[in-house]
């Protein structure tokens, strides 16, 4: 054993001891919340719903809205809380005002277990109390969650209040230990970050910093004129970054440059952290002055885990707790090394990091006056305890605030204590021995039979069987999605900004039609525009007539006969090929959608992986359903279903999302084995034309995807007519939509087929704000929802019905969201709302807003928007009611009407009362509401208590019915189907009584003789 190691055991055995002198269960108030938490960790349902019941509860009111919830969340339970529950519900039914109340002043009384106050008069009660036990404080005020500019103000007012307020009260205190006083003053106030600036944008941490300075300044003046203490929490991996530039800039000035009351926490959870860490020291030595650095383990482990899977990120987080703690114990050491430039605080209440870290400075000779252990409120109090007793200075972390506010901090101090992992269970709950404990977590790491922590995360991917569906198996899980991009990594921020000035100096170029392979110039052209710069060309794109129309059919028929015959293996791995080429070149389309329809950075993005998602999701789905199946086990037959290609597909595309939904039609239609004629939409041109780009580079036959730009009035029509054209995939408007479907649906000379129409159109979103609604998600998504992309979208929030007990709450929330929006060019990054597409929808959406002001009432207007371009305000109308024109039509822009209703019987009412059927949201806390809106509201995509946009290919098949499309649901797995002709092969194999005992699941030889003979010669 290492002298470290012996050394560290020998400490920590220490702290064991007296620890064991003064024994405190992990939960000091005993009661309700022991046995809550004692449950939860026994339960892992009854945990879930116990989080969610206590998330909740300080949002209702009423006793008898407490009690209902009760009853929703625990019925079910089966465990020992459920006799108590039942009888609990059965007496609260009778007197719920009582019951409500007693079990309001339990749950508060598990947040005053971590919560040290409502205000800063009420939290000196306890800080006079940690005085006399020698215990310092650092005070943190809660509300992380703003969502607009009043309330980040507003945080920012009471951050000074507090201030004032702890300097006054704390006068004269002196430092415990007395040595080394000057580094720690007796005032140390915590700041989030995210609290001060409500439009912060991972992509823009410039315009983060550029608001956060103004903001932050008069606080640390007013400290540094108090002698206090300021420092910066750490909060999300998306906020990292920006909160560590802010911190070194702020610090840089002159006015600071030389205070060294200032500290950030570097979160050892993350694998940059060394690099981070080692990044500020270079950075303070430079500076000159020291800083304090809080090493903590990181307290959003399970969100960071969540989030990246989601978006297909690699994790910023070890995955395994050996790992986190390992790391802090290397970073410990680093901070330790360099006390002549920054002041370590050690943020852990894990004896053996804790032992570790007092060995190290030991046994660098660094006096124990000099760095200081921080521990939180409520949490390890006989570890506290026992550093005092041993001499070490210690500062606990109290947050101060309301319950509402401070929910997230509550659950994250829940889960934290009943995290099968920590450190906290494991000794007070479990009794873990203290040997166990104090292990070297870097031999557990080395020990780990996982190996490295790549090859665990590596295992976890391959663990989905790709392309082995079975009845268990969810469809989409046979699918990976293509990862977002992520902005928070400065490289990615510098490729957008590369790809926007490269593409940037090239607009105007000119783009030929594609027919047959051959590039045609055509007599007319046209030139998309810039939506934000309306002077600036972004491309100039042919237009076809008539007889290039004719031409296409031609080619289109002609080059049928051989692509049906392909084989699906070739045509999938077409679609792979473009897919990897959109990859490639992903910056560069992306900046493409930025001048060519005003897409903000991650929308455009959003888009072109969307477009990857469907290259390569169809792929796969084609190999899932291209060979012929068995469809069942009978003796003396055998019948087997496969697909023929339909033949000549049209793909008429909208121009919103002018990359993904293009491809995905076209990408369907091309790997069921049919031939392609595709018109983009006019103002999205350029992007059909670097599509086909990406379709011939990968090695489209010439004739299998012909471009077709053009006028829809001119061409639309009549290869809709056309006889030769079999099928058509449309997505856009209502009114060209029903045009489609009436047209395609009469059979005309010389026709082959019935046509079959693939048609997606609009929509009138509603989304149903219930009275427990989580105001902090719902107004954010909302928002999000409403004005992402100008609203935009088909899936679009466009009606917000409020359940009228909630209704002042969230229009007070809501309408100081909306007015802190960031409008403006997208170009630059972190703008959320952009210009709409052109003069036509400009000119519409303002005569509707008019319109609008005479019917409703105008609730909110953006002020300042760009002079130049189509920027439309932000818009929000209230007082609207279902029959009005602003209830029934849709805008497709930045306009918002919200409605008013008495209860969720007339909410869905309202919601359901449209011609449309697209998608329909829901914010609620109520498992009964939440089950009955999923049950009845009619929408083709329901989302609960998340924005109603943003559908990921294979995880949420998107499409809607009633004058919202024709049922189809893109990146489904049935989606292909429409694409194909099913056909069924049936041969009687029993010859005088006698038939083969077994039967093949799949027969290739009903595919095409030339896709089958190319497979055989593959091989
Ligand atoms: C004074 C103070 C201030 C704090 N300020 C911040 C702050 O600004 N920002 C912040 O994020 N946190 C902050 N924290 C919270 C802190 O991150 C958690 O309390 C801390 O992680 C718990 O660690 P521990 O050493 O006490 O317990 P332990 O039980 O030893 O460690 C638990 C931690 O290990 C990590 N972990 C758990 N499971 C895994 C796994 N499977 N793989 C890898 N790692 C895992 C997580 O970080 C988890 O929180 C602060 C804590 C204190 C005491």
């Amino acid at each position: 054993m290492s002298s470290l190691q012996a050394e560290v055991e020998q400490r920590g055995e220490r702290i064991f001891d007296l620890v064991d002198q003064h024994p405190e269960s992990l939960f000091s108030r005993a009661g309700f919340y022991q046995r809550m938490m004692a449950l939860s960790m026994r339960d892992e349902h009854f945990k879930v719903q116990m989080f969610r019941f206590v998330d909740v509860l300080a949002s209702l009111r009423r006793g008898s809205d407490i009690v209902q919830h009760l009853d929703e969340y625990f019925a079910d339970m089966r465990n020992g809380f459920a006799p108590m529950i039942h009888t609990g519900v059965r007496v609260a039914k009778v007197v719920p005002w009582i019951s409500g109340r007693v079990l309001r002043w339990n749950v508060s009384g598990m947040a005053r277990q971590f919560i040290a106050g409502k205000n800063p008069e009420d939290v000196m009660k306890t800080l006079r109390r940690r005085r006399k036990e020698k215990i310092g404080f650092t005070v943190d005020l809660l509300g992380e969650a703003v969502v607009s500019e009043t309330e980040a103000d507003e945080y920012a007012a009471r951050c000074l209040e507090l201030l004032e307020g702890l300097a006054a009260q704390t006068r004269g205190w002196t430092d415990p230990l007395g040595a080394g006083a000057e580094l720690f003053p007796v005032v140390n106030v915590s700041v989030k970050i995210s609290a001060l600036y409500s439009q912060m944008n991972p992509a823009d941490p410039a315009d983060a910093i550029a608001h956060l300075g103004p903001k932050l300044r008069p606080i640390l003046r007013r400290a540094r004129e108090l002698g206090a203490f300021i420092n910066f929490d750490m909060e999300s991996y998306a906020h990292k970054n920006t909160t560590l530039a802010l911190f070194k800039m702020l610090f840089t000035e002159s006015e600071f440059r030389d205070w060294l009351h200032a500290g950030i926490v570097i979160q050892a959870y993350l694998r940059d952290a060394d690099r981070d860490l080692r990044d500020l020291i270079a950075w303070g030595r430079k500076r000159g002055t020291r800083f304090t650095v809080r090493l903590v383990k990181g307290a959003y482990w399970d969100y960071e885990k969540i989030k990246s899977r989601q978006n297909g990120w690699p994790i910023p987080v070890f995955l395994q707790k050996p790992a986190s703690d390992a790391n802090f114990e290397t970073l410990s050491r680093v901070l330790l090394e360099n006390e002549s430039i920054v002041t370590a605080a050690f943020g852990s209440h894990n004896v053996r990091s804790i032992a570790h870290a007092q060995a190290v400075a030991e046994q660098l000779g660094i006096d124990r006056s000099r760095f200081e252990f921080q521990l939180l409120y409520g949490m390890a109090g006989p570890v506290k305890r026992a550093l005092v007793e041993m001499g070490y200075r210690v500062r606990e972390y109290c947050p101060v605030g309301e319950l509402l506010p401070g929910m997230s901090y509550l659950v994250r101090r829940l889960l934290e204590n009943t995290s099968n992992e920590g450190f906290l269970r494991a000794k007070f709950s479990e009794n873990v021995a203290a040997a166990e404990l104090l292990r070297d977590p870097h031999e557990l790491v080395r020990q780990s039979a996982n190996g490295s922590e790549a090859d665990g995360e590596t295992r976890a991917v391959a663990s989905v069987e790709f392309n082995g569906a079975s009845r268990e198996t969810p469809p989409g899980d046979t699918y990976e999605n293509a990862p977002l991009a992520n902005f928070v990594y400065k490289q990615s921020q510098e490729q957008m900004r590369t790809a926007l000035r490269e593409v940037g100096a090239q607009l105007g170029r000119k783009y030929p039609l594609v027919i047959a392979g051959e590039k045609v110039r055509a007599k007319e052209t046209t030139a998309s525009i810039n939506p934000s710069a309306p002077n600036q060309i972004v491309g100039d794109v042919a237009a076809a007539g008539i007889p290039e129309a004719e031409r296409a059919v031609e080619a289109a028929r002609r080059a049928f006969e051989k692509w049906s015959r392909t084989p699906f293996e070739e045509r999938a791995s077409l679609l792979e090929r473009v897919a990897a080429i959109m990859e490639r070149r992903r910056y560069e389309l992306s900046a493409v959608e930025v001048f060519e329809v005003g897409k903000p950075w991650a929308e455009a993005d959003g888009d072109i992986r969307e477009a990857m998602d469907f290259c390569l999701f169809y792929a796969q789905q084609m190999r899932l359903i291209g060979r012929p199946r068995l469809t069942q086990h009978i003796p003396g037959e055998e019948s087997y279903q496969h697909y023929w290609p339909r033949g000549v597909a049209l793909v008429i595309a909208p121009w919103n999302f002018p990359m993904a939904i293009l491809c995905g039609m076209v990408s369907a239609a091309l790997v069921t084995g049919n031939t392609v004629i595709m018109k983009p939409a006019e103002q999205a041109a350029v992007c059909g034309a670097l599509l086909m780009e990406m379709f011939e580079e990968a090695g489209a036959p010439p004739g299998v995807v012909n471009f077709l730009p053009g006028h829809g009035s001119v061409i639309g029509a009549h290869l809709v007519d056309h006889p030769d054209v079999d099928m058509i995939a449309f997505t856009g408007s209502r009114e060209v939509g029903l045009r489609i479907w009436e047209s395609a649906g009469k059979t005309r000379p010389g026709q082959r087929e019935l046509k079959r129409v693939v048609c997606e159109m609009g929509g009138k979103n509603a989304v149903i704000v219930d009275s427990d609604a989580d105001l902090d998600e719902t107004i954010v998504d909302s928002i999000y929802s409403a004005f992402g992309y100008q609203g935009q979208k088909c899936s679009a929030l466009s009606r917000l019905i409020v359940l009228e007990e909630n209704y002042d709450r969230v229009m007070e929330r809501l309408l100081s969201a909306a007015a802190s929006l960031r409008v403006g060019n997208p170009e630059e990054p972190g703008i959320t709302v952009g210009p709409v597409i052109d003069e036509t929808a400009y000119r519409r959406i303002l005569q509707i807003i008019e319109t609008g002001k005479t019917e409703a009432t105008l609730a909110f207007q953006a002020t300042s928007v760009p002079a130049e371009g189509y920027f439309v305000p932000p818009t929000i109308f209230t007082g609207v009611k279902p029959h009005m024109r602003l209830a029934r039509e849709e805008i497709f822009g930045p306009v918002l009407s919200v409605l008013k209703v008495r209860d969720l019987d007339e909410a869905i009412e309202v919601a359901n009362n449209t011609d449309y059927a697209l998608t329909g949201g829901f914010f609620s806390r109520s498992p009964a509401n939440i089950e009955r809106v999923k049950a009845e509201l009619v929408a083709g995509n329901v989302y609960i208590n998340r924005s109603c946009t943003g559908a990921v290919v294979g995880r949420h098949p998107f499409g809607g019915f009633k004058m919202s499309g024709g049922g189809t649901k893109a990146g489904g797995s049935d989606y292909l189907l429409q694409f194909l002709l099913p056909r069924v092969v049936t041969e009687n194999i029993m010859r005088h009584g006698f038939a083969p005992e077994e039967t093949p699941l799949y027969r290739e030889e009903f595919l095409p003789r030339d896709a089958l003979r190319r497979r055989h010669t593959n091989r």
